[in-house]
C-alpha cells in the first residue's frame, strides 16, 4: 500500500480519526430514528456555519451536485448572469448554459470581478446571479456581500458556491441575501467527499421551476427532511452522513468563531512564508476582493518546474496542489482547510522551502520562520 500522505491541497483534506470511525459500522436503515438524528445534527450545525434560518438539505453527491441542484431548480429558461474569475466560476457558467440563458461576466482568472458589468446585466433583466465566494482555483475571495446587495436591489436570485468558505471562513447567508448557498463535505468540514449541503431561501422556494430535475429536486429533499424522523427522498450515502455528523460535532466543539480564526491564521502564515521567500501571491486583489483564508496560490519563480517541485514535496510525504488548466506550471496552491494546525502548516512550508531551493530558486528569506512568527 502507498504510504499515507498529508493532503495540504484545497480538498479533499485529512479526515480526523473520530470522523473516520463514525462510518465504520454495520449498515443502518435510512428510514429510522437513528439516521434521522444524524441528519438533524448535521443540519443544526450547518445552519450555524451558513448563518441561516433557511431550509437546508444534504444531497448525496459531490459539491458539483449541489451546484447543479441550485441552478436546475430555479434557473430553467431564465436569464442567468454568471460571475467568472476562475475554474469553478466557469463550471457554474457551464451548468447554467445547460438550463437557462446564461451570460458569462468574465474576468481574468484570479483578478477582481466586473461588478459594473453585473449591474448592466441586472438592469437588462438578469433574474439569477451565480458566484463562487472563494474561488479555489486562484485563491481569491470574492465580495459576496456586495453582490448580494446588488441582487436584492434588482430582485434577482443570488446563488452562491461557498464550497471552500463555509465552515472555514465568515459566511452570512441571511445577512448577505444568498438565496441558494452550497457547500461540500470534503473541504472546510474535513469529512469524506460525497455530500453536498444546500440552503434555500423563501424567495428561492417561490421561484422554483415547474420542471425540476428528478434526483436533484430540492422540494423533494425539503419534504423528506420536514418529517419525523428526518429523511432523504432516496437512499442516501448513509456512512457519509454519519461521518459528516461527527465532523459537525467537532465544528460545534471547537466553536465556529475559533474555527474561522484558525483558518485565517493558517492562511496568513502561508502568505507570510511566500512573502519571505520573495514570491508573489497569485490573486490581484482590490478593496472589495481579498486573499482566500482557506487556500493560498503562489506564483512559481522563473525556472522552477511544477512537476519537479511538487514531486520533491510528495516524496517527503505531503501533497500540495498545482494550478488548473492554463495555470498549470504557473502557480502552486497550499490548502489549510479543515482541521489543519501549525504542525501541518510548518511541515508543509519547511518541505516546500527545501523543494524550492532544490529546484534552483534562491529563497530570499526564511519563510518557515516568518510563518512561525504568525503562528506563535
Ligand atoms: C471543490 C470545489 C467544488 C466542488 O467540486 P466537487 O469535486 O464536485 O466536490 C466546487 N466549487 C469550489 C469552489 C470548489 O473548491
Amino acid at each position: 500500500m502507498e504510504k499515507e500522505l498529508l493532503l495540504m491541497m484545497p480538498g479533499p483534506v485529512p479526515i480526523p480519526e473520530r470522523v473516520r470511525f463514525a462510518m465504520s459500522r454495520q449498515a443502518i436503515n435510512h428510514r429510522s430514528a437513528d439516521f434521522g438524528a444524524a441528519y438533524a445534527d448535521c443540519v443544526r450545525v450547518l445552519k450555524t456555519c451558513f448563518a441561516t434560518k433557511n431550509d437546508l438539505v444534504v444531497i448525496s453527491g459531490s459539491g458539483t451536485a449541489g451546484m447543479e441542484a441550485a441552478i436546475a431548480n430555479v434557473s430553467r429558461d431564465k436569464k442567468i448572469a454568471c460571475l467568472v474569475n476562475g475554474k469553478f466560476g466557469e463550471r457554474l457558467y457551464k451548468i447554467s448554459q445547460r438550463y437557462g440563458k446564461a451570460t458569462e461576466i468574465k474576468s481574468e482568472w484570479g483578478t477582481p470581478l466586473n461588478l459594473e458589468k453585473l449591474k448592466e446585466e441586472l438592469e437588462n433583466g438578469a433574474e439569477v446571479v451565480t458566484l463562487i465566494h472563494n474561488e479555489t482555483s486562484c485563491a481569491i475571495k470574492n465580495p459576496a456581500e456586495e453582490i448580494g446587495r446588488l441582487c436584492k436591489k434588482h430582485d434577482a436570485l443570488f446563488l452562491m458556491d461557498g464550497i471552500t468558505s463555509i465552515g472555514g471562513d465568515t459566511v452570512e447567508v441571511d445577512k448577505w441575501g444568498v438565496d441558494i448557498a452550497i457547500t461540500g463535505s470534503q473541504k472546510c468540514f474535513a469529512a469524506p467527499a460525497g455530500l453536498a449541503m444546500v440552503s434555500v431561501s423563501p424567495k428561492a422556494w417561490e421561484r422554483m421551476t415547474k420542471n425540476p430535475p428528478y434526483y436533484l429536486d430540492l422540494a423533494a429533499y425539503k419534504k423528506s427532511a420536514s418529517g419525523t424522523p428526518m429523511e432523504t427522498p432516496y437512499t442516501p450515502a448513509v456512512p457519509l452522513f454519519l461521518a459528516l455528523r461527527e465532523a459537525c460535532l467537532i465544528v460545534e466543539e471547537e466553536g465556529l468563531p475559533a474555527r474561522i480564526a484558525r483558518h485565517q491564521k493558517m492562511a496568513k502564515a502561508v502568505q507570510a512564508a511566500a512573502q519571505a521567500w520573495g514570491l508573489t501571491l497569485f490573486p490581484k486583489i482590490d478593496k472589495l476582493h481579498n486573499y482566500s483564508s482557506t487556500v493560498t496560490a503562489i506564483e512559481y519563480p522563473a525556472g522552477v518546474k511544477d512537476d519537479e517541485m511538487r514531486g520533491i514535496v510528495k516524496k517527503m510525504g505531503i501533497i500540495i496542489a498545482g494550478g488548473q488548466d492554463h495555470l498549470k506550471g504557473k502557480i502552486f496552491r497550499i490548502g489549510n482547510m479543515g482541521s489543519v494546525g501549525p504542525l501541518e502548516i510548518l511541515a508543509t512550508l519547511a518541505i516546500t522551502q527545501h523543494a524550492l531551493k532544490k529546484c534552483g530558486y534562491a529563497v530570499k528569506g526564511d519563510g518557515v520562520g516568518a510563518a512561525a512568527e504568525v503562528l506563535g
